[in-house]
This record gives structure tokens, sequence and C-alpha cells, in this order.
């Protein structure tokens, strides 16, 4: 409480109350958000880099805010994962995402964010089984993308659970790779599928002097390690072209398609080559 009409001090200025104000609010609405299901998966191409087979597809969450619109995730999800709703949040894309791309052809796959918050306490190998499970779906066809700081809670349980995910069939990508710490010793400790190169990177092609050199540097490391690796925010035809020379697996990118509804996936796969 602040200390109101003292005309001493306060403990909060008024922005600061307009701040918890606003958070208070995007709470009950992300709340309100789960109950009214305003959320929506939408789907971005992962392309092969030589010759353009189309190998699957990334789900991104999308908020369709009553008032305030389209809402990004880069907004939402930090808040809830900090108030929990992320467990909710997560499970219902897993089951959203499955049930979609199983009607796909069989060689599409299907990449899922996980928050690092899913390892915690919870049931995230019995979410993933039962996703797959009634969807239809094989275990093969489901890619699960976390970042390093899922690694940072370096435990046993951690790793026990990715392991066991492993063990169901399902790849691990390593996402945003660069742009944490330690990645080294984790990627050796970890049973890593992919490595996404951060967009970051891609970037500065042809700008910024070392980009290159840190693409060729990542794609050696991901041979050597016998990981795919995938670079990510492909915009343009030159960043295509050096990611291929430079001998990237998979791209992701504006250059290929912006992440699209559910009912645009059809016309995205007829538009690539086949595997
Ligand atoms: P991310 O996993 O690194 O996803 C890639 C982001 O880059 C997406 O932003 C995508 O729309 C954007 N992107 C793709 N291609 C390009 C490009 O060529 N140029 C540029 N500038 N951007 C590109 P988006 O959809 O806003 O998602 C932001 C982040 O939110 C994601 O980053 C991911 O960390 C998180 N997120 C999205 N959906 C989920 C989800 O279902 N669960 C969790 N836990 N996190 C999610
Ligand atoms: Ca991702
Ligand atoms: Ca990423
Ligand atoms: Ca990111």
């Amino acid at each position: 409480a602040k200390a109101a009409g003292r005309g001493t001090w306060r403990l909060f200025e008024p922005e600061m109350d307009t701040e918890i104000q606003k958070r208070r609010q995007a709470e009950i609405d992300l709340r309100r958000a789960i109950a009214e299901e305003q959320f929506e998966v939408h789907y971005q191409p992962l392309i092969e880099a030589r010759g353009g087979v189309l190998t699957g597809f990334e789900a991104l969450l999308r908020w369709h805010h009553p008032e305030r619109g389209m809402i990004s995730p880069a907004e939402f999800i930090p808040l809830a994962e900090e108030i929990g709703l992320i467990r909710a949040i997560g499970a219902w894309v897993l089951r959203k995402a499955c049930a979609d791309a199983a009607g796909w052809p069989g060689h599409v796959r299907i990449a899922i964010n996980l928050s690092p918050v899913q390892f915690v306490n919870g049931h995230l190998v019995q979410e993933v089984e039962q996703a797959l499970a009634s969807a239809g779906l094989a275990a093969s066809r489901l890619e699960l993308e976390i970042t390093e700081s899922v690694l940072l809670q370096d435990n046993d349980a951690t790793l026990g659970v990715l392991h066991r995910l492993h063990d169901l069939g399902v790849r691990i990508s390593m996402d945003d790779f660069g742009t944490g710490y330690s990645s080294l010793s984790y990627l050796r400790r970890f049973p890593f599928d992919k490595i996404k190169i951060d967009q970051s990177f891609v970037r500065n092609l042809g700008g910024e002097k070392g980009s290159i050199e840190i693409i060729r540097a990542v794609v050696g490391l991901g041979k050597a390690l016998g990981m795919n690796v995938l670079a990510e925010g492909v915009e343009t035809a030159e960043q295509r072209g050096i990611l291929e020379v430079e001998g990237c697996d998979e791209l992701q990118g504006y250059l290929f398609s912006q992440p699209r509804p559910v009912r645009d996936v059809p016309a995205i796969i007829a538009a690539h080559p086949m595997a």
C-alpha cells in the first residue's frame, strides 16, 4: 500500500501504480483468453536448403485480444510463464498443433516450442504422449524446440525428461542457438537432433563482419555432432544463397513464408517440391 495523504513519501510512484494495474489487467485478460479460447496457432514452413523440399512447420502461438487485437507471443508468453499459465497454454498448443499436423502428408513434421516452465514439476512427457495418441500422430513427426534457458535448470530431472521424450521418438531442437552461453557443453550432454541458428546471425549476413564465420562454425559443429542445422529468419535471396553455400541443412523465414493460419497450410505444402 502507498502512504497516501501523508504528504511525506510514497512507496509507489503513480506511474508504478499504473504499471501494476496494467499487469493485473493483463493477467485477467490472459486467464479469460484461455477460458474463451482466444488463441490460435499459426504455422511457418521449414525448408530444405538443397532442393527446397518442405520438411515441416513451426507452430507459433497467436492471441486475438478482443480489444487490443493480435498480441505477439514475445509479449504475453513471459507473463504466462511468470503466473504459471504457460502450462495450460503449452498443453493446448501441443494438442492443437499435433491434431492439425495429423491431417498433413506423412513427410511433414510439426515443430512446437516448449517453455522452461513446462519442464518443472509437470507432466510434460505424459502430455506429449497424450497429444500424439489423441491426434494419431507418429512421434517421429514431432519436433520439440527448447532454448538454453531450459538447460540452465541444469539438473537430472530436465535431462531425464529430455531423454524420455527422445526415447519416444520425438526430435529435440536447440532453439535460438548462439544467444545464450555455455552452449557447447550442453550440446554434448543433451540429446539434440537439430540446432536452430538464431536469426540475429542471419540478419547480419552480408553486413556485419564475422557473421559468415559464425554460421560456418555452427554448421561444422552440427556436422561433427551429427545434428541438423537450420538457419532462422531468412528474409532475402542473398542470405539464402550464403546459407546454402555454407551448408545449412534447413532454412526458415519470411523469404519462404510468414507464419500462416492452418487453412493456408495445404497451399504452402503444394507450392513446394515433395521429398
Ligand atoms: P522463436 O521460437 O524463435 O520463433 C521465431 C520467431 O521469428 C517467430 O516470432 C517468427 O514469426 C519470427 N520469424 C520467422 N521468420 C522471420 C523472418 O524472416 N524475419 C523476422 N524478423 N522474424 C521471423 P513470433 O511468432 O512472434 O514468436 C516469438 C517467440 O515467442 C518465439 O520465438 C518463441 O520463443 C515464442 N513462442 C511462440 N509460440 C510459442 C509457443 O507455442 N510456446 C512457447 N513456449 N513459446 C512460443
Ligand atoms: Ca522456435
Ligand atoms: Ca528461434
Ligand atoms: Ca526467439
